[in-house]
């Protein structure tokens, strides 16, 4: 271990990981190396003679398992962003391990004796409000992960805990290796007719790194929905490739059915031994919902304006279809999955008048990164963001910014990963390789990963709204691990309930589209000219189109998430009937509607099977309730100012977990959440 680069606290600023000094051999020995550290001074703690006091019990725990932290922090993310076959077996080989791991600590019976005794008699500890909510928390913790279990019933417990955790990196493994495998190949570039030159030269590059000649390939996003299919004209390919986003993780090697039936079975019987109903009453205790019901609630709530406004989509469509194929004089056809964005986007561009293309030169990336995120946290919170070129990355196209708070005092790295890459996990996510913390003296280092499609060499990174929303989505999340402002490292940022972590990241997309950010960064990149005030109205007004497919899309999925944690172990479905159950949820719930299949399929669902989003996928809706709240408390207050932003900032977004995040809220914005503004933001209020 001595040379390991996790043996020690890095020296780098911030403690920044030594990116440059880590090798796949490392991260084994040091995670290894690690746990047994951890649980020597766990057992340290829950052995000491003394009485148990807050100080050598909960402090201590919090200070404890520091080269486990480091090690596994750093494995995991880079795991997911940058990753390799070595890396998957290690992965594969420590998963188990580290779940084991967590169990000994959870289940040891003398550790939670000193917990429960310190919990029992919170009231005369005289404990400041932050430490009694790191108690509560340690001690729901405890509960949670099974302390109150009988000793056979903990045993059963770490097996099906450790039989979980191997089964979801299975289902993770296959996603990803069934994703790259599905990128669709195809031989004559006239078939790619809609492209733009940059995204024609993506697909060669696409092509080339793979060693094919001559060829193009589309690689798939890891939603059902792919992005390329609103331009190709081409309906032959569109269908191909959509079929070979569906198809992902039903046959061959990556065959995830299996895989489904039995991690709800096993997640089924954990619940029923941990005294729950079923694993979606047990995971939705701990969150802001509070019950199966409630989620369920809110999907019902949302469902009726969501597929009114899909069917009216698809009319309009159909209604575009229809008439193309009568000019043209050839048969028409019903409207089907992969044609929806094709044809969305024609009615976009004929109801507001503008292609991607027209927008495209003024959504450029650096324009969009410093001129829109930075600027709008700099007017917000008054941040200031410089490029450290000096310090180690991973991967050449990742940046490293340094972050300075308003009194010019260095506040946070903030790492910039933004390009998508054969070894990179589909979709878009923020994590943090530091949490920020008082008792620790550490200073947050946050990363944000996305996926956009890489340009060849010396072509600018040009977005679509979409992206631009989404960057500012992800920075959200990075504005919250950054402002974080509490002592201990467990309550930090974003370690708050799913159903309000995707708050400060969604609240954080208004800014994208709002006039005066808008204004700043959305410049031709190639004159500087600022976009025209029409066709920003434009884009602003179309912003607010398609919503109807978004939100079913979605609310659908989490349907089919909440339907599959409902299940009892005793009727968990045989693999061969894994899309009926899905299809079956979503008759039942009345959002069975053929042209808008869910955002993901169970097949390739890796939030609710490899994440930690099983019962929870619901959450960005209910988390969205707040940002538009949120958004409304801004326009009611003046808009992007400092002083507003500093409420904010001072109220919710430096204040971690300690504190209910239900209360946050509700001090902050004077009253209980309120869901009109989201169906106002999304345009699915009234007859609008
Ligand atoms: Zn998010």
């Amino acid at each position: 271990m001595t040379d390991n680069p996790f043996a020690r606290p890095s020296t780098l600023p911030f403690e920044l990981p030594p990116f440059d000094r880590i090798h796949d051999s490392d991260y084994q020995p040091a995670i290894e190396a690690g746990m047994r550290q951890h649980l020597e001074e766990v057992r340290g703690i829950a052995h000491n003679p003394q009485p148990a006091t807050f100080d050598n019990t909960i402090v201590a725990l919090e200070r404890s398992g520091q080269l486990l932290d480091r090690a596994a922090t750093a494995f995991f993310n880079l795991n997911s962003c940058n990753t390799d076959p070595q890396m998957q077996q290690v992965e594969r080989e420590m998963a188990p391990k580290l779940t084991a791991h967590q169990d000994a600590i959870y289940l040891d019976p003398a550790l939670w004796a000193r917990v429960d005794a310190l919990y029992q008699k919170r009231a005369s500890l005289k404990l400041d409000p932050e430490s009694l909510q790191l108690l509560t928390r340690y001690h729901t913790r405890f509960v949670r992960a099974g302390a109150r279990l009988a000793p056979q019933e903990k045993e059963r417990l770490r097996g099906l805990n450790t039989q979980l955790s191997s089964l979801t990196t299975t289902f993770r493994q296959n996603v990803l290796k069934a994703t790259a495998d599905g990128a669709v190949v195809v031989d004559n570039v006239a078939e790619l007719d809609g492209l733009t030159p940059v995204q024609i030269g993506a697909a060669a590059q696409a092509a080339a790194a793979r060693g094919l000649k001559d060829k193009w390939v589309i690689a798939l996003q890891n939603t059902t929905q792919q992005p390329l299919l609103a331009n190709l004209t081409n309906r032959k390919l569109r269908e191909r490739i959509y079929r070979a986003s569906v198809d992902r993780g039903l046959s061959g090697a990556t065959d995830n059915r299996g895989v489904i039936t039995q991690i709800v079975q096993l997640r089924a019987e954990r619940a029923a031994l941990l005294g729950y109903a079923d694993h979606a009453a047990y995971v939705l205790e701990d969150e802001s919902a509070g019950t199966p019901q409630a989620v369920a609630d809110m999907i019902r709530q949302v469902a009726p304006a969501a597929l009114k406004r899909a069917h009216e989509e698809a009319a309009d469509i159909q209604k575009l279809i229809d008439a193309q194929a009568a000019a043209r004089g050839v048969p028409s056809f019903a409207l089907q999955p992969w044609d929806w964005t094709f044809y969305a986007d024609q009615v976009r561009q004929q109801r507001y008048a503008f292609d991607q293309a027209q927008v495209a030169p003024y959504f450029e990336l650096e324009h969009v990164l410093h001129d829109g995120l930075f600027y709008a946290a700099h007017e917000l919170y008054g941040l200031s963001f410089k490029e450290r070129k000096d310090l180690p990355v991973y991967q050449p196209d990742v940046r490293v910014f340094e972050v300075a708070d308003a009194d010019g005092k260095p506040l946070a790295l903030f790492i910039a990963d933004y390009f998508a890459r054969d070894n990179k996990e589909g979709g878009a996510w923020m994590n943090s390789y530091v949490d920020q913390s008082e008792l620790l003296g550490r200073r947050p280092v946050v990363a944000n990963h996305l996926n956009i499609p890489k340009p060849q060499a010396g072509q600018p990174v040009l977005l679509t709204f979409d992206e631009v929303t989404g960057m500012f989505h992800e920075f959200g999340h990075a504005i919250h691990g950054m402002l974080s402002n509490v002592h201990y490292p467990s309550l930090s940022g974003t370690a708050v309930p799913r159903d309000f972590v995707e708050y400060p990241s969604q609240y954080n997309e208004m800014w994208a589209r709002e006039p005066k950010v808008v204004e700043h960064y959305a410049h031709d990149y190639r004159t500087g000219a600022p976009m025209p005030p029409e066709l920003l109205a434009k884009v602003l007004a179309a912003s607010k189109f398609n919503q109807g497919y978004a939100t079913l899309e979605y609310i659908e999925a989490a349907q089919v998430d909440l339907a599959w944690h409902l299940i009892d172990a005793a009727h968990a479905p045989q693999p061969v009937q894994v899309a009926g159950f899905e299809a079956a949820a979503l008759k039942q719930a009345g959002l069975e509607y053929p042209p808008v299949p869910p955002r993901y399929h169970s097949d390739y669902f890796s939030h609710i099977f490899a994440g930690g989003y099983s019962a929870g996928y619901y959450a960005y809706l209910w988390s969205e309730v707040l940002a538009r709240d949120t958004g409304q408390w801004f326009h009611t207050h003046g808009g992007m100012t400092r002083e507003n932003g500093q409420t904010l900032r001072r109220m919710v977004l430096s204040r971690g977990r300690t504190e209910d995040p239900q209360v946050l809220f509700r001090n902050f914005y004077g009253r209980a959440p309120d869901i009109e503004p989201l169906l106002e933001y999304r345009g699915l209020a009234g007859g609008s």
